[in-house]
């Protein structure tokens, strides 16, 4: 078989966190420098066929794509590394290709035969890879979970075998592993690599290149002794030394030539990589000109993994105004009338990000309404834009008791609540949903197209007449209320086509208080922050300077 895509597997031993995900963006990062096409993907080895239905305190971030697939957070570094197109088929479980497999035997597919990991496993993993070939040049897959774990080794009997369908030249294997520097001993310790890498040759791989995680640069000895005894060559050991930023990674790679040795074992010709654009970023990362303070008041506080895109998108934001970005992460189960002041000093923005669940869902409200009465920048996501609704109807609008039917089901103001019926666009049918729906599969998920309101704040950040954003959520803003808050000052600056759903709130007399009802933060890139960031930054950097004066 002629095979012009090529292929390379990323697959990670001796422990987690060692940023595999983020060593497969960047190598995409390097491959897309230097002229390619890509694309990437993520083979997860859990049973649940997505995260969607995982706790995010286990398992990180949900990341959302453009076509509504709850994903694994490593597609957030993908899609913010790299211009790759993802969607639902850029992430595989062994839950999702045993899913697949079962149906097929179910509807007699497999005309009576006997349905086993080798081949039939297999063979749904390979053909879950090629269906994100396309047109690329190149396709990253990266492997989740440690070599030796027994729950992945159908994934990497099928990245074994893949080698000899495509043909040798098409594919390339790529170990993630960790070179620890032992103070004791006073040097780095290459043992683990070697028995990561015997591992893996014991399935029948053998990694070109090995990605060496450390804190320091690996002298040429230590790299030839780790290629002496992991049956690489010197020059395909690299060092993955930590960095400051993560958007340092692809020129750290660089400066090993990581991307030259890729190419050439691929047999590609390419340009010279144009990497001005990674160290303007890295640059402007290192040297911002001034900081702000903003207090993210959530649940998932002690996890940062659980905001991963949000604390990425922040960060983006600082770096359009030349900015640090101080994350303060506040725990809204602590914050009551007493100490919200308190909990609160300090910070140039108030950030209510998106969530699940009733805990500390009156601390959040409390925390909106010091960031309205006290006019400093509020951005509210998702549950914080539904909370900034319930904030204003209460204490603005007069509806006492005014809430979210998700938390209480007899509120005598249901301003957000459960649509039970409303068009899809995707779909272009009517959906229903009530609160008996299966839990996995009756959320709004994914790009919906939104109108915002002219003169308002969303109109001037986006500057355009149409935007699109991405969704997770049941709830909604309940237009039987609308009216009344209107009346009451609250602007509804961005709606649906059909204006059916409110996608947007905002308070017209303040400096800057914008609830959302999508999740701007999937779509900010550090080449491209999303606009809304850079708004509610420099709107913080505007809030700080003022308190320093009045001071
Ligand atoms: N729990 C809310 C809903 O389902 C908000 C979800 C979110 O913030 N992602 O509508």
């Amino acid at each position: 078989m002629a095979f012009a895509t090529k292929f390379i597997f990323v697959t990670g031993g001796v422990l987690s966190s060692l940023g595999k995900g983020l060593a497969s963006a960047a190598i995409g990062a390097l491959l897309e420098s230097r002229g390619l096409t890509i694309t990437l993907q993520k083979l997860d080895p859990y049973i649940n066929v997505d995260p969607g239905t995982m706790n995010p305190f286990q398992h990180g971030e949900v990341f959302v794509t453009d076509d509504g697939a709850e994903t694994d957070l490593d597609l957030g570094h993908y899609e913010r590394f790299t211009h790759a197109k993802l969607g639902r088929n850029n992430n595989f479980t062994t839950g999702k290709i045993y899913h697949s497999v079962i149906t097929k035997e179910r509807r007699g597919d497999y005309l009576g035969g006997t349905v086993q990991v080798i081949p039939h496993i297999t063979d749904e993993i390979k053909k879950s890879i090629l269906s994100v070939v396309d047109s690329v040049d190149v396709v990253i897959v990266e492997v989740g979970g440690t070599i030796g774990d027994i729950e992945s080794l159908p994934f990497q009997e099928a990245i074994r075998q893949f080698r000899t369908d495509v043909g040798k030249d098409n594919v390339l294997y790529v170990h993630v592993t960790f070179v620890p520097y032992i103070v004791a001993a006073g040097e780095v310790k290459t043992k683990p690599t070697q028995h990561s890498v015997k591992e893996l040759r014991s399935i029948g791989i053998q990694p070109d290149i090995l990605l060496c995680r450390t804190d320091r640069f690996l002298s040429k000895e230590i790299k030839a002794k780790i290629g002496l005894f992991c049956n690489v060559d010197v020059d395909q050991v690299i060092t993955a030394k930590d960095v400051e930023t993560i958007y340092e990674v692809p020129l750290v790679f660089h400066q090993e030539h990581l991307d030259d040795k890729i190419i050439a074992l691929l047999n590609i010709w390419t340009r010279a990589p144009k990497l001005k654009g990674w160290e303007r970023l890295v640059e402007k990362l290192k040297n911002p000109k001034s900081s702000v303070t903003i207090a993210i008041v959530g649940k998932y506080i002690h996890l940062r993994e659980s905001y991963k895109s949000l604390n990425e998108a922040l960060c983006h934001g600082g770096i359009a105004n030349d900015c640090k970005v101080n994350l303060d992460f506040v725990d809204s189960e602590t914050i009551d009338d007493s100490n919200c002041r308190e909990r609160m000093a300090g910070a140039d923005g108030i950030l209510v990000p998106g969530g699940f669940g009733t805990r500390g869902i009156e601390g959040k409200i409390r925390a909106i309404r010091f960031a309205r009465e006290e006019r400093i920048p509020f951005f509210g996501i998702c549950l914080g834009m539904q909370m900034a609704v319930v904030e204003y109807a209460r204490h603005v609008a007069g509806m006492d008791g005014a809430h979210s039917t998700e938390f209480d089901k007899d509120t005598p103001f249901s301003v957000i609540y459960l649509m039970t019926e409303w068009f899809d666009y995707k779909s272009e049918q009517i959906q229903k949903r009530d609160i008996t729906s299966d839990k996995g599969g009756t959320m709004r998920l994914g790009a919906y197209p939104c109108i915002p309101k002219k003169g308002s704040v969303a109109y001037r950040a986006y500057g355009k007449k149409e935007i699109s954003e991405r969704h997770r959520h049941r709830y909604e803003f309940n237009n039987a209320f609308k009216e009344k808050l209107e009346e009451a000052g609250l602007v509804i600056s961005g709606i649906s086509p059909d204006g059916q759903l409110v996608e947007i709130v905002e308070i017209a007399d303040h400096p800057w208080f914008l609830g959302c009802q999508f999740h701007p933060e999937f779509k900010s890139r550090p080449m491209n922050p999303h606009p809304l960031f850079v708004s509610f930054i420099e709107s913080a950097l505007v809030y700080k300077n003022q308190r320093t004066i009045d001071l």
